[in-house]
């Protein structure tokens, strides 16, 4: 029997013994946590969006009360549960969403786990002559969460820790095509939230999300601000409403490869990370740009790294079946049949019989090829020789449609390091390793799976989730006005103007200003 099933029977089980224990036949109906508040949806799930925000709303209120403790031991559930259940949540998101790795689909799990909680959760302090400033983080409310399908449980995963790390809870609307995998996941962490913390609705999840519980989410007054993850759409979309938002947007990122790279463990970072959960991460790399006297040394070296190359005939016939052209936009787009799908896939279309252990495909195109503007999140890499590195790192600039996501150069020229890293002006700039040392594996420093890119928050933490705000304790006295030490230094400039005046002749009036109480503490 399939987990999905389980789930359904487990719920409806449940809805009977509810309503046999007078529980109510609606969706609303008493806590199973035994503190006696109204849970309204279905261990995290909601049909409706004024509902689930109502419901996370109370929640965060409870959250407030229950202080820094309750905050880490739902974070350690969250946790925890990603963990246990990382193999069948791997499991059920590649079997509902088609797209991706099951390996890799279980690796992004265990890796959402482990992305910054409380600890992050700083307090900074100065002291000095005038008084104590208390800089402190401080919760929004209910975020409203917009989730991709090319990682869905990883994501919410992932902002849940974070956002409820800040002091916040979660109204999510999902990618329907990842909903039924998130619903599962959502369910479990209520489950166990309410059980060993008596809390409920953190995290209300639509079970049935559309644009248009979407677009309530963008619009309703008691959600405080948008974390939105996805493409153009709804990263245009989210930028367009009157809400503040946290946006990781699309992104399509080039890959440099210099006269002075190491060749061998370029192609083998390279490879590994265009072909990781089959080039769904937004900060895969999706085109390689190599100059001239290496292009034939790093073609050869993709070779013994995993890859297959295509040649010129077959990427054209490839190109016709798997990249369309959006007549209204004139930009070219993935066919969703290949998108996330394995190598076999993409070369079954023509006709191609992969030996085995290929990782991905790639090919050597022009500067005319549509691979080079397309995210095409599928495991073919094309390949542009660039007559010298000026060339290479125009055209990663170009082709990275100033998204400001992610770039990558494998060099060991410092000058050409800086020379792109200035043009491309990325969140992410990743030298001499696969895409994922720039979220922490492979490299330092803490990762996340959503990256504000437009909004320019970069890789976001549980400090992105906090409002700020400054307490004061002020060494204030009531003496003659002059407590402030901006007051002192105002009163202070006025005095030098008077003395300046008495000596020129006295034109001030003296008794009019307060004397300074010079060295008064
Ligand atoms: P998508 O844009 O199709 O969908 C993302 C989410 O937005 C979904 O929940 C979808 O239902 C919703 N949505 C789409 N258009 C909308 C609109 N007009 N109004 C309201 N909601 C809308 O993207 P996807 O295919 O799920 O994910 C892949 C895309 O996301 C890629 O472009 C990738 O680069 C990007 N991505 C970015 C990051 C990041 O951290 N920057 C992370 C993951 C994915």
């Amino acid at each position: 029997m399939s987990t999905i099933n389980e789930t359904l029977i487990r719920d409806v089980v449940n809805e009977v013994l509810s309503r046999l224990t007078g529980g109510g036949s609606g969706p609303a109906r008493r806590s199973g946590g035994g503190n006696g508040h109204v849970r309204a949806g279905n261990d995290g799930l909601f049909q409706d969006v004024d509902t689930a925000v109502a419901a996370a709303k109370a929640a965060q209120e409870r959250l407030a009360e229950g202080g820094l403790k309750a905050r880490a031991e739902v974070i350690q559930i969250i946790r925890d549960l990603c963990h246990q259940h990382a193999e069948e949540w791997g499991r059920i998101e590649l079997e509902e969403t088609k797209i991706g790795r099951l390996d890799h689909k279980i690796e992004k799990v265990h890796s959402a786990a482990q992305v910054p909680g409380l600890e992050m959760m700083t307090t900074e302090a100065v002291s000095g002559d005038h008084g104590l400033t208390v800089t402190e983080h401080a919760p929004y409310g209910v975020l409203g969460v917009i989730t991709p399908v090319t990682h869905s449980v990883p994501t919410i995963a992932c902002n849940a820790i974070m956002m409820i790390a800040a002091g916040n809870t979660l109204v999510i609307n999902p990618h329907p095509s990842g909903a039924r995998c998130a619903a599962v996941a959502v369910q479990r962490w209520t489950r166990a939230i309410r059980e060993k913390t008596g809390l409920d609705d953190l995290l209300c999840l639509i079970e049935k999300p559309t644009l248009e519980t979407a677009d309530q989410i963008f619009k309703h007054r008691d959600i405080r601000m948008l974390v939105v993850t996805g493409g153009p759409g709804v990263a245009n979309a989210a930028m367009a409403s009157n809400k503040k938002a946290i946006v990781a947007g699309p992104g399509n990122p080039p890959v440099v490869v210099d006269d002075t790279a190491n060749i061998e463990k370029a192609a083998e970072g390279i490879l590994l990370g265009a072909a990781y959960d089959n080039n769904l991460l937004c900060i895969g790399e999706k085109e390689v740009f190599v100059v001239a006297s290496v292009a034939d040394k790093l073609l050869e070296a993709f070779g013994r790294h995993g890859g297959y190359r295509l040649n010129r005939e077959q990427i054209e016939t490839f190109t016709r079946l798997a990249l369309h052209k959006d007549e209204k936009s004139g930009h070219w787009l993935p066919d969703k049949k290949f998108i996330g799908k394995d190598p076999q896939v993409l070369a079954d279309a023509i006709g191609v019989k992969l030996p085995q252990g290929v990782i991905c495909l790639y090919g050597e195109v022009d500067v005319h090829s549509p691979w080079l503007p397309c995210e095409q999140m599928m495991p073919f890499l094309p390949v542009m020789r660039c007559r010298c590195i000026n060339e290479a790192i125009d055209m990663a600039v170009k082709f990275e449609h100033g998204f400001g996501h992610t770039a990558l150069i494998w060099s060991q020229t410092v000058d050409h390091m800086t020379q792109m890293g200035k043009a491309v002006n990325t969140t992410l700039f990743i030298k001499n390793g696969a895409c994922r040392a720039g979220l922490g594996s492979g490299g330092e420093g803490f990762g996340s799976f959503s990256i504000a890119t437009p909004t320019g928050e970069g890789v976001t933490s549980p400090l992105t989730f906090t409002r700020v705000r400054r307490c004061e304790f002020s060494d204030w006295r009531l003496t003659d006005g002059a407590g402030s030490s901006r007051w002192k230094g105002r009163i202070h400039r006025k005095a030098r103007i008077l003395e300046r005046d008495a000596l020129a002749g006295g034109r001030a009036n003296q008794s009019a200003v307060p004397r300074p109480r010079v060295g008064a503490r």
